[in-house]
């Protein structure tokens, strides 16, 4: 959707008033979206490799629309980006996640994805302590996931950033790592609690050579440094069984769990298996 507006903007295309008047709709409904109740979170599984014990819950945005039905995240959160909604909309995810998970009632965590805008616009780390005290979840049970593309943005700011939201005691992890421009970089830059290995690598993992000579030196990386790495995307036994076989630390994945809603998630199943 991003690229067909782009084109349109670009080429003047026929369609162009059409597909702009589409996202001005869109940008106008997501401002109202929160207060109609229309968002929610989905929460998908991340799990330890090697045991198979749960380790925490990636909250995902879901957007119900009143006509459209459901729009994925991938559509609108550009849109929410370019007309500044996403500052309210990343607050609510943030406390919403950070609500239900205070209310799980067990030590697993919730990783929350922050846009970049965030960053350039709202004092993260403060909104983060903010949100931490009114919610009662322990600092440590929140993580924080953000792309190479945040870093980039303002680096001398989000690090600035980032160090004061680590000294509260939340973690953070660099999300899609390997699909950016400078992911070493950005590693040497800032000491992230966990690499995320971004999905494409998995889905070619089983035909591909390259794609998983890539992941064992990623892994070997994250041993360097001392970074336990997540590998994404995870959909097959076999998939996993690379994994197990070279050492990596969480899965996330189809296989393992798709993103449901928190009703839909097995609570009792999920406190019990503990930390
Ligand atoms: P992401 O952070 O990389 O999230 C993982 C995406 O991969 C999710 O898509 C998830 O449903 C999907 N996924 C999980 N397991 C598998 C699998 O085994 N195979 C395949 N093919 N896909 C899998 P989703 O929920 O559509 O979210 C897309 C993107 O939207 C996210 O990518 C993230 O960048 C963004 N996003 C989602 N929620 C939020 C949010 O609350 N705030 C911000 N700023 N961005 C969000
Ligand atoms: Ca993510
Ligand atoms: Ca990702
Ligand atoms: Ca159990």
């Amino acid at each position: 959707a991003k690229a067909d507006v782009s084109r349109a903007v670009c080429f003047y295309e026929p369609g162009m008033d059409e597909a702009a008047r589409d996202r001005r709709a869109l940008a106008n409904d997501l401002r109202q979206a929160i207060e109609r109740g229309e968002l929610a979170l989905h929460y998908q599984v991340q799990t330890s490799v090697p045991t198979g014990e749960i380790r925490g819950y990636e909250a995902l945005l879901r957007w119900k629309h009143p006509e459209r039905g459901m729009i994925p995240p991938a559509e609108f959160i550009p849109v929410a980006e370019e007309n500044g909604s996403i500052l309210a909309i990343g607050e609510w995810v943030l406390r919403t996640a950070c609500r239900q998970a205070a209310a799980w009632d067990n030590t697993h965590k919730i990783a929350v994805n922050l846009s970049p805008v965030q960053f350039a616009h709202v004092d993260l780390a403060r909104l983060v302590h903010e949100v931490l005290l009114e919610t009662g979840l322990a600092p440590k049970r929140l993580e924080l996931e953000l792309t190479e593309s945040t870093i980039i943005a303002d680096k001398a700011r989000t690090l600035h950033a980032l160090r004061r939201i680590k000294a509260l005691g939340v973690t953070v992890a660099i999300d899609d790592f390997g699909t950016g421009y400078s992911s070493l970089d950005t590693l040497r830059s800032f000491p992230f609690d966990k690499i995320k290995l971004d999905r494409s690598f998995m889905a070619d993992v089983e035909r591909s050579p390259q794609a998983k000579a890539i992941i064992r030196a990623v892994l070997t990386l994250g041993r360097s440094l001392e970074i336990p790495v997540l590998a994404e995307g995870v959909e097959t036994q076999m998939q996993l069984s690379i994994l197990q076989v070279e050492g990596c630390n969480e899965a996330q994945g189809y296989l393992l769990g798709r993103p449901r809603p928190i009703d839909e998630i097995d609570l009792a199943e999920a406190a019990d298996d503990g930390a």
